[in-house]
This record gives structure tokens, C-alpha cells and sequence, in this order.
């Protein structure tokens, strides 16, 4: 697992490698699964466009299909709890799992449920699931 910091901002936030690393292979990710993963935080401006190429409102995070996700470190300070961090952070890898698992049966959901409103489709609710189960579990610290 490799971690950028795009801005020093960013570095405010701390990923617990090691733990996070153990979580996931706890969840069925092999070690070269988990080694391929990047993730990246990112200073972001309220809304702006996603490295996934899409335009949300006031996003978390986003996963770049291949091996990246994105945490978005926002300026309102009440917004950069660890707790939302956290939550984004499962959310997103959860999406790196779901690729990970098959590539093209990802591909093709994605293609298949893109006109669903955003909380309908498939994946999205499976990455809700899966941070919603997890979420006590605390792998983000902020200084
Ligand atoms: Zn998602």
C-alpha cells in the first residue's frame, strides 16, 4: 500500500498502515491486492471534478478504476473529522475490493446501472454496506 499526501494540509491526516493493512486481509484481500492499492489525499475546494471523471457534490472520496483511492481533505474544518474520513476511506476501498474481485463484472455493473440515481446502484449500496459494518473501526487519526 502506497499513501501520497497532495498538500501539506493533508498530512494533518494519518492512516494506521499496519492496522488497515491487517483489516483488509482479514476481509479476503491477498497481500498483492493489498500492496497494489494506493491511496491518495487530496485537498479539495467544496465541489469540484473527481479523478473518476465524474462531478458530485461536496464528495468524500472517489476510487480511480485500477488501484487508487482518493480522499478529499475539505477546508471547513468541521467536515474533516476522522470519523468522515474513516467512513469515505471504507467506502472507496470497498470499491477497490468489488473491482479487484472481477474486473469485468465491475465494468459491466457500472455500465449496466449508470442511469440508477447514485444510491440505487448496486455497487454504491454493497460500499454503504460495507462502511456502515465497519465503521467503528477507527483506521484515520487527524492532528
Ligand atoms: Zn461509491
Amino acid at each position: 500500500m502506497r499513501i501520497y499526501y497532495d498538500c501539506d494540509v493533508a498530512r494533518r491526516v494519518y492512516l494506521d498502515r499496519e492496522r488497515f493493512t491487517a483489516f483488509l486481509i482479514s476481509q479476503g484481500m491477498t497481500e498483492q491486492q493489498v500492496n497494489r492499492l494506493n491511496i491518495r489525499f487530496q485537498w479539495m475546494l467544496k465541489e469540484r471534478d473527481c479523478p473518476d471523471g465524474h462531478n458530485y457534490k461536496n464528495p468524500h472520496g472517489c476510487y480511480k478504476y485500477g488501484s487508487t483511492v482518493y480522499l478529499f481533505v475539505h477546508e471547513e474544518v468541521q467536515r474533516l473529522t476522522p470519523q468522515r474520513v474513516n467512513y469515505a476511506l471504507l467506502h472507496e476501498v470497498r470499491h477497490y475490493m468489488q473491482h479487484a474481485r472481477d474486473a469485468a463484472g465491475f465494468q459491466q455493473l457500472l455500465d449496466e446501472w449508470k442511469d440508477l440515481p447514485y444510491r440505487q446502484r448496486p455497487l454504491e449500496q454493497d460500499a454503504f454496506a460495507f462502511a456502515d459494518q465497519h465503521k467503528d473501526q477507527q483506521f484515520i487519526t487527524i492532528d
